[in-house]
């Protein structure tokens, strides 16, 4: 039987003032990569990174969007995945120039991460924090201490021979009692997660994981979630792109070229829209 992959579960300790998360990728993170012709070392981090949307956008408690983007002076100048509640995942980097590099600090270099949560009903808020720590995981649970001060933590995974994906979150949730017994539970909850193998990880299935990891506990899970890749361009975003040009600009690139061609960075699909198509556009915006 192969292994159901692409899932993401979301449960409860409900002794343990804490929640936990578990997703594993292949399909979503295989087809993300794709289009692209990624260096080993800046997929595994890009993996990483879309493990760790997933984990973030399972913390949302209302429907909405979060980017997560890492910008910094090294080969890898931006990275950023975006996900939604729905699980909907799709993520890109930007590379600067060629590299063989595998860490985080020799792929961005010196720089940031930049979380932008979009509520679907209420305005964005923006917390960014410097890349100071050595793993991606590191940065994230340090975000979450600066910006939301909920000890939380985080643990990716990367198999580059299956290019599987993994990541895992434990956080906890405070409440009026005993806050050294809840950080004790904490602590605890985080050396149960720590015993995680990678081949561990990739091999069973997320119920067998967490029974092995936490049998001893008392876990309420949720129902199970999907994750897919979808990228959000469309030819009505990409119009609302084209309205934003001087209708003499749009008329020259028509003269020049027929058309006006725009492609997604994500999933380079390049949308192609000729005079007809924008003869309305340039005849609103030109009164
Ligand atoms: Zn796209």
């Amino acid at each position: 039987m192969t292994m159901q992959t692409d899932i993401l579960n979301r449960y409860l300790f409900d002794n343990l003032h804490a929640r936990g998360e578990l997703v594993n990728l292949s399909q979503t993170f295989q087809e993300i990569v794709a289009p692209h012709d990624y260096p080993l070392g800046v997929k595994q981090l890009l993996g990483e990174l879309v493990a760790a949307t997933c984990l973030l956008t399972a913390t949302l408690k209302f429907e909405g969007e979060i980017a997560v983007q890492l910008q910094g002076d090294g080969p890898v100048g931006y990275m950023a995945v975006n996900g939604n509640n729905e699980q909907e995942m799709r993520g890109i980097a930007r590379m600067a120039s060629d590299t063989d590099a595998t860490t985080l600090k020799d792929l961005i270099g010196k720089g940031n991460m930049v979380i932008t949560i979009r509520p679907k009903n209420g305005e964005p808020y923006q917390g960014v924090v410097a890349l100071e720590q050595d793993t991606l995981a590191q940065c994230l649970a340090h975000y979450f201490e600066v910006s939301e001060q909920i000890p939380t933590k985080i643990w990716l995974f990367s198999d580059e021979k299956t290019s599987q994906i993994a990541g895992t979150l434990i956080q906890l949730l405070p409440d009026a009692g005993d806050k050294e017994k809840q950080q004790a539970d904490f602590e605890h909850l985080c050396q149960l997660t720590n015993t995680i193998k990678p081949e561990e990880i990739f091999s069973v299935t997320n119920e067998d994981l967490l029974y092995r990891l936490y049998h001893q506990e008392e876990v309420r899970l949720f129902e199970p979630q999907a994750v897919s890749y979808q990228c959000s361009c469309s030819e009505d975003k990409c119009l609302s792109a084209i309205s934003q040009i001087a209708p003499s600009e749009l008329e020259s690139i028509i003269a020049e070229q027929g058309s006006v061609s725009m492609t997604c960075d994500y999933c380079i699909t390049t949308y192609k829209f000729e005079r007809h198509a924008l003869e309305q556009f340039i005849n609103d915006n030109s009164h």
